[in-house]
Order: C-alpha cells, then sequence, then structure tokens
C-alpha cells in the first residue's frame, strides 16, 4: 500500500473510533511519528494529507528540518528530550510532548523567555510505571502543572503517554482510561496560564482503543509508514 492509502485508511478508522465515542474525525489529531523517515518520504505523507509530524531525536529534527521536510504541516517533539539539546528544540517545534522533570521545564522556559516567545508543551506520564521508560508518575503531576503554571515562556496544553504494548488487543485499555481520568483532572484544576485541551496516547496497535478513552491526538508510525528496520520506541 502506498503512504497515501495507508493515511486514507488510518483516517477512516480514526473516523469510526471518533463517531463510536461521541465524537468527530475533527476532534483528533493524527501525528505521523516520522522517526527513521527520509525528509522526501515526510514530503510525501504532507502531501497527502499529514498535517502533524512528530520526531523523536533531535539530531532528525534539526536535519529534516534544514532540508524543509516539514513545510505545511505542524511539528511535534516526542521523543525523549536530553537537557543539553532543549536549546535545539525550543521554537523549533510547534508541541514538545515528552516534558517530564521540573529541570526540563527550568531549561525550557529559559529558552523560550531568551527567544521572546511561549513554548506549547504536554507532560509525559509514565502510566504504566515501566522502569524503563521515559516520563512522571500520576502523582508527581501535580507539582509539576502547578509549576508550568507559574513560567510565563511556556504554556502547559495537557499529557502524553506511551503505555506498555498490548500483547493482546485491549490488554492495555485500562491505561488509557488511567490517563483520561489524570486529564481531566487535571483541565478541572485550571491553573492561570495552563490551557488543558490535549491528551495524547495511542499508536499503530492500539489507537483506536486510545480514541475510544478520549485520546485527541494519535501518534502513529509503521500503520502509515511500514515497519522500521530497527524498531525502536
Ligand atoms: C514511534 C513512536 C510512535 C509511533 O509508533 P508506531 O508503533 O510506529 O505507530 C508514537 N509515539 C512515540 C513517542 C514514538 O516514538
Amino acid at each position: 500500500m502506498s503512504i497515501s492509502e495507508n493515511i486514507a485508511a488510518i483516517q477512516s478508522e480514526i473516523a469510526a473510533a471518533a463517531h463510536a465515542s461521541g465524537r468527530t474525525a475533527s476532534d483528533i489529531l493524527l501525528v505521523s511519528a516520522t522517526k527513521t523517515q527520509t525528509a522526501d518520504t515526510v514530503r510525501a505523507a504532507i502531501a497527502a494529507g499529514i498535517t502533524a509530524c512528530g520526531e523523536n531525536r533531535v539530531q532528525e529534527l534539526v536535519e529534516k528540518k534544514s532540508q524543509n521536510a516539514y513545510e505545511g504541516a505542524s511539528v511535534h517533539f516526542i521523543g525523549h528530550l536530553q537537557r543539553n539539546k532543549v536549546r535545539q528544540v525550543v521554537g523549533q517545534v510547534d508541541l514538545i510532548e515528552s516534558v517530564d522533570s521540573e529541570v526540563l521545564l527550568d531549561l525550557i522556559e529559559k529558552q523560550a523567555a531568551a527567544l521572546g516567545i511561549r513554548q506549547d508543551i504536554l507532560l509525559e506520564v509514565n502510566i504504566g510505571r515501566e522502569p524503563n521508560k521515559s516520563g512522571v508518575f500520576p502523582e508527581e503531576l501535580e507539582a509539576l502543572s502547578c509549576k508550568a503554571s507559574k513560567l510565563p515562556h511556556i504554556r502547559l496544553c495537557g499529557l502524553m503517554a506511551i503505555p506498555p504494548i498490548a500483547s493482546v488487543p485491549g490488554e492495555n485499555r485500562h491505561f488509557f482510561r488511567q490517563m483520561y481520568q489524570l486529564f481531566v483532572d487535571m483541565r478541572e484544576k485550571s491553573y492561570d496560564n495552563n490551557d488543558i485541551q490535549y491528551l495524547s496516547m495511542g499508536m499503530s496497535g492500539d489507537f483506536a482503543d486510545a480514541i475510544a478513552e478520549g485520546a485527541n491526538i494519535v501518534r502513529i508510525g509503521a500503520a502509515l509508514f511500514g515497519p522500521r528496520m530497527n524498531r525502536q520506541i
């Protein structure tokens, strides 16, 4: 299948899942996870209707930006963000989805202030409490969202999660449900300055379940571009 056929197939599955949860396709943002894809492939995806790209690695982000790969789409940073790479990402992407520490908040604030911009971010939650994964635990969210609300060059827009992969369909659905509850709690707190509107969860294998549980951003790679040679999150 071509990229445009894959996009059409995914879009219709997204629409079906959205309708089943009382929403419409336009309520869900499809972010194409473009790690390991070339600039030409990214351009082809955008030409075929992709409106947002998610990049994992700073080096790939910088390279593809310099090749104007993302023209016509917004760009999200979705990978683990190392402290020493913050300067290369702030102001270069529309949304940093993977913020998971106070130190990172401070560094992003500092760089955004230097640029005179406000950086949109999500907090990443390690909802499965997996030792090898980034993200904060649910009980750390309150302190981080309170802190973010006090940083004038950061706009906290919601939550992101990569729950454990399901070995059988539906197995990880309870994690999506927990995330939705955290998202609703955070929205209801309504700290000044925060603008909680996005819940980013669901990948190729489980995006329908994520949407059913309330996701409004899904990040999809393999189902759009085909399996990666070097499979990694
Ligand atoms: C690669 C990746 C995705 C997409 O995963 P697929 O299984 O290829 O759909 C989503 N989110 C993050 C953070 C990723 O690194």
